[in-house]
């Protein structure tokens, strides 16, 4: 058979050649040991958060390393193609904070080594598939699919294993004279690697995440172009990443099954592998039993949900830190404000089995997270959410940056810094009170509290109150109105001898907290007093007390 003959046959357009595209992506200039990698998304949907977690693996690796991190839009398969969906991804991965160093950008490309979007790199497929053929290692398989669901009836009838392989593969040694008919006939073909695997040996591999792996090798002649001349993902994944000079493949292990494919397919390309990493997926639970996340049924696998609930972004990448390394949470308590960008990230500590997704850890981390911040970061964040998910409270919040600052300041810094919200959203409930438009108060007090307790204690307050004093004078304050109403100025007494008091100071300062704040649990009372103004504390007194001895 004439290779070359039949190549020119079949790409009459192609004039390339694939050494022209070899110096056209030379091997990166990059310092011993950088890595580079990818994120590859198909731009069928939203952001799931398996992508998020992929995209992290691959931003540490490249980044810890020196090395790139790019992106590239699987987007060969238009009927599945949803648009925007890229520019989603683009936003979604801009919003956490993964800094792409190349790669596809809104309405085009940035980097040496693009096209990075897979629908403008046909000629670029065509042209190794066109020498694949040219060197007999590829074939036109004119198959129509009556004629492949077929084969598959026999096989099933005959016991043997589905696919295009050997004597089942029909096209694999047609003659010349018979392609060259069908091509006048117009029939339409894809594009077939020739196998040169035996699947009753085996390969072995080393995975930098599963570990050593072994498989049975590739014996079938699997589709490198589609019958449109696009390729499957198989052949745009070799191709691509040598093309681009990806060093390590971080993709989900649905990938594992075709990894023997894309081994004989590096290998009859002559391209040298890159590192594979294959990823668990992330589960959950469901009624007691572990699943993956399903992209149908949970709205967690979206990762726009995180967004739109108020997940502080980077609350939800240490999480997902926490599920791929084994060891970030100790890190992180030993280094409580370093930058998660200093945890040394690493393959070695990630699991081979998938992690559970955890909501309620993943709120205690958010909640960590927010605490560490200082006041100005946390205005920055929640007003950027509010602007786009509560327009109605930003309004508010943002009318007066200094003092939503002001009250986000409460308890903030120091060893141990307050956490009391873990999301954006929950900020309205936590601090709408110091806003008039906002306060709407039940005054609920404790059950045991007496109205008329209640009643002089307020009455007596506004008076003692004096701007100037020191959280202690004003704690001191409290204790003289305790004993004045007959109630403990002092807890321990109070404990030792409860039958002597209608109650302790702290009673005085719930009192005060509820006429205030309208809630229970608050930030510190004192704090509230000093941001609200003396002004604003006594009407807010005048008012509950005018309330309650209705
Ligand atoms: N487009 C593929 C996917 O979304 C990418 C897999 C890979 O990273 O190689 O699953």
């Amino acid at each position: 058979m004439d290779y070359l003959k039949l190549a020119e046959l079949l790409f009459p357009h192609i004039d390339k050649t694939a050494d022209y595209y070899e110096e056209k992506y030379p091997p990166r200039n990059l310092p011993e040991g950088a890595r580079v990698t990818r994120i590859a998304p198909s731009p069928t949907g939203y952001l799931h958060i398996g992508a998020l977690y992929g995209a992290v693996t691959d931003e540490r690796t490249a980044h810890l390393s020196n090395g790139v991190f790019y992106l590239r839009i699987e987007d060969t398969d238009s009927k599945r193609e949803v648009s925007g969906a890229a520019d989603l991804f683009i936003t979604m991965f801009e919003k956490y904070g993964l800094e792409f160093d190349e790669g596809a950008v809104r309405n085009g490309d940035s980097g040496d080594y693009g096209p990075y979007r897979q629908s403008e790199r046909t000629e670029i497929y065509q042209t190794f598939a066109k020498k694949l053929v040219s060197e007999g290692k590829a074939y036109p398989c004119f198959c129509t699919d009556e004629e492949i669901e077929q084969i598959r009836k026999e096989q099933e009838a005959a016991g043997e294993n589905p696919g295009y392989y050997g004597k089942w593969a029909v096209w694999r040694d047609a003659k010349l004279e018979k392609i060259e008919q069908a091509l006048a006939e117009n029939k339409p073909f894809v594009i077939r690697l020739r196998s040169q695997g035996d699947a009753t040996k085996r390969i072995k591999i080393t995975d930098a995440i599963k570990g050593d792996l072994e498989f049975p090798k590739n014996n079938q002649d699997f589709i490198i172009l589609k019958s449109d001349g696009t390729p499957p993902y198989h052949f745009a994944h070799a191709i691509d990443d040598h093309l681009m000079r990806t060093t390590h493949v971080v993709r989900g292990e649905e990938w594992l099954a075709t990894l023997p494919w894309h081994i004989e397919l590096f290998s009859a390309l002559g391209f040298k592998r890159p590192v594979y990493c294959h990823t668990a997926n992330i589960m959950k639970l469901d009624n007691g039993s572990k699943r993956k996340i399903s992209k149908r049924k949970d709205p967690e696998a979206d990762v726009a949900m995180f967004l739109s609930e108020g997940y502080p972004q980077d609350g939800l990448i240490e999480y997902v830190l926490t599920l791929l390394n084994s060891n970030f949470e100790e890190w992180r308590r030993m280094n409580p404000t370093a930058d998660k960008n200093e945890f040394p990230f690493s393959f070695k500590k990630m699991g081979v089995s998938g992690p559970l997704f955890d909501f309620e850890k993943l709120y205690d981390i958010c909640k960590d997270v927010v605490s560490r911040m200082d006041a100005e970061t946390v205005y920055e964040n929640a007003s950027e959410w509010m602007k786009e998910y509560d327009p109605e409270f930003y309004a508010i919040f943002t009318k007066d940056p200094e003092y939503a600052k002001s009250i986000l300041s409460i308890g903030r810094g120091g060893n141990k810094p307050r956490k009391d919200f873990g999301l954006w959203k929950e900020i309205k409930d936590y601090m709408g009170f110091f806003y008039g438009e906002l306060f709407a108060p039940q005054y609920v007090f404790p059950d045991n509290f007496d109205k008329n307790d209640i009643i002089s204690v307020l009455e007596k307050y506004p008076s003692v109150y004096d701007e100037n004093d020191d959280q202690q004078q004003w704690f001191k304050k409290l204790k003289t109105i305790a004993s004045s109403v007959g109630f403990a100025a002092d807890t321990k007494e109070y404990k030792k001898n409860p039958g002597a008091y209608k109650g302790h100071v702290g009673d005085i300062a719930m009192m005060i907290r509820v006429a205030i704040t309208g809630k229970q649990v608050s930030p510190d009372t004192y704090a509230v007093i000093r941001i609200l103004g003396s002004d604003e504390m006594k009407r807010r007194i005048e008012k509950c007390r005018a309330e309650i001895a209705k």
